[in-house]
């Protein structure tokens, strides 16, 4: 237990020992417990990641949600029947393979060892391969014998599939359609390691696109499409994604045709997203596991089936740490190392800071007051700083991502007659400043 409560590391790496520096000195992730000495695979994220998290949530969900005709979203219980997990296959087999070392008593993912043989800690003697099954298991109710034991969901798909009947019976969707659900899944990872990459309580952001089974390629080329257009509004320079056809044997029980969307994570090429045909899998084995018909009525054909399910399962720490690592950014500005990071508007944490020139001049600070009260209301995430000097402002805006900062001077308040109402608006990539009235502040910013 005591080598389980640390978090495991590859060798150091400059650029990632940066960015894990930043999100804990800048509150965007902290190490999970970590008066109680950290507790191995898990994160805490702070008030600037929650928000940068909850804005790649928000999105997904207006792409894939919102702004689309045939999406349905779910939020389903973390805690299922137990018989889902049977039926589902995770029970028999979610597992991945795990070899011990016999002298230091590590434990590693075969798969990931280029040396099955040899310990990569030690040196020592690695035992056979075995089976572990990743799922936390725990109990319902105030027994702990067999018959109350349950699991946390390993992945979000489940929720979605146990309730596509009640989808179809309340709106009676014409295929195709798709259930879509962003929610918490737990895989207990033999090595959790590379910051938020792996990690055993985990995010998804996860869609069951079901549709007729003989037009099953048609749609995973369009969802492929999406997946790269979801790539495109996050910011991610497109360069630093790569296509994997998963080849036969290594892909999920359930997967007829997978691909994996890998990244260029500093600490190597990984898997960022899937895109999964899942065939009929799940809701056959739903269908047998419940006992419940979840065949699909055609009005217009009059045929029943099952519909086919395509699956795109995105991680919503991976992609914030693709995120992170495509913005973070050093560069000299005035002469100093400048820190920062180059996030896309859409989700930077903050979009705007207002600052006055001067924190003791009343009416400096009643008149940025009310630039920041104005374009709150606006756009919502906009901070105000009237701490140091405006050097110093810019530097924390720029490492947070905000990409404007808005200076209040004498001039806003019309010391020279022909600015009264502009104030200086400040690009954080660039630095170049521009003098910008007021009433047109949204609009630029927007
Ligand atoms: P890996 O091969 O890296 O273990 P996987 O193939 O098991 O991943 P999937 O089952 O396809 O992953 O899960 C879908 C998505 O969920 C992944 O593409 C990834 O974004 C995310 N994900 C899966 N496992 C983890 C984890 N342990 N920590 C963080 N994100 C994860």
């Amino acid at each position: 237990m005591s080598q389980e409560k640390k978090q495991e590391k590859n060798p150091p790496n400059e650029k990632m020992e940066s960015i894990i520096a930043l999100c804990k000195r800048r509150g965007f992730v902290y190490q999970g417990s970590e008066i109680y000495g950290g507790l191995a695979g898990t994160w805490d994220y702070g008030p600037l990641g929650v928000t940068l998290k909850r804005n790649i949530e928000g999105l997904w969900w207006k792409m894939f949600v919102d702004d689309r005709e045939d999406m349905y979203g779910v939020d389903a219980a973390i805690l299922m029947n137990p018989n889902a997990w049977v039926a589902s296959g995770h029970v028999g087999g979610f597992s991945d393979p795990l070899v011990e070392c016999a002298k230091c008593k590590k434990r590693f993912r075969a798969d990931h060892l280029s040396d099955k043989a040899k310990c990569p800690e030690c040196g020592g003697l690695l035992g056979e391969e075995r089976q572990f099954n990743m799922m936390f298991k725990t109990n319902i109710g105030a027994t702990e014998d067999a018959g109350s034991v349950t699991y946390l969901r390993p992945e979000t798909a489940g929720g979605m599939f146990v309730n596509y009947k009640n989808v179809v019976d309340s709106f009676h969707p014409k295929l195709p359609f798709g259930l879509a659900q962003i929610g918490k899944a737990f895989r207990n990872e033999i090595a959790p390691r590379d910051f938020i990459f792996r990690v055993r309580e985990l995010e998804q952001m996860e869609i069951e696109y079901f549709v007729r089974p003989d037009t099953w390629e048609v749609h995973f080329e369009l969802w492929r499409k999406s997946m790269w257009d979801f790539i495109e509004a996050l910011g991610i320079d497109k360069d630093h994604v790569h296509e994997l056809e998963v080849a036969d044997g290594d892909r999920a029980h359930y997967s007829k045709r997978t691909i994996d969307f890998e990244y260029d994570y500093p600490f190597g090429r990984k898997e960022l997203y899937g895109l999964a045909y899942r065939t009929d899998f799940d809701l056959k084995s739903h269908q047998g596991g419940s006992k419940q018909n979840l065949e699909y009525f055609d009005e217009e054909t009059k045929e029943k089936f099952l519909p086919h399910v395509i699956e795109p399962s995105l991680g919503v720490g991976r992609t914030m740490l693709a995120v992170l690592n495509d913005a973070y950014t050093e560069d000299e500005m005035g002469g100093e190392k400048r820190v920062y990071l180059k996030l896309n508007h859409r989700i930077a944490p903050v979009q705007a800071a207002v600052f006055p020139l001067l924190k003791n001049k009343p009416e400096l600070v009643a008149k940025a007051r009310e630039v920041y009260a104005s374009l709150k209301e606006e756009i919502g995430r906009v901070s105000f700083d009237d701490n140091g000097n405006i050097g110093k402002r810019y530097r924390r805006q720029d490492e947070i991502g905000t990409p404007w900062c808005i200076t209040i001077d004498f001039d806003t308040l019309g010391e020279k007659p022909e600015l009264l109402d502009t104030v200086t608006l400040r690009n954080r990539d660039t630095g170049a400043q521009e003098r910008v009235a007021v009433r047109e502040l949204v609009a630029r910013i927007r």
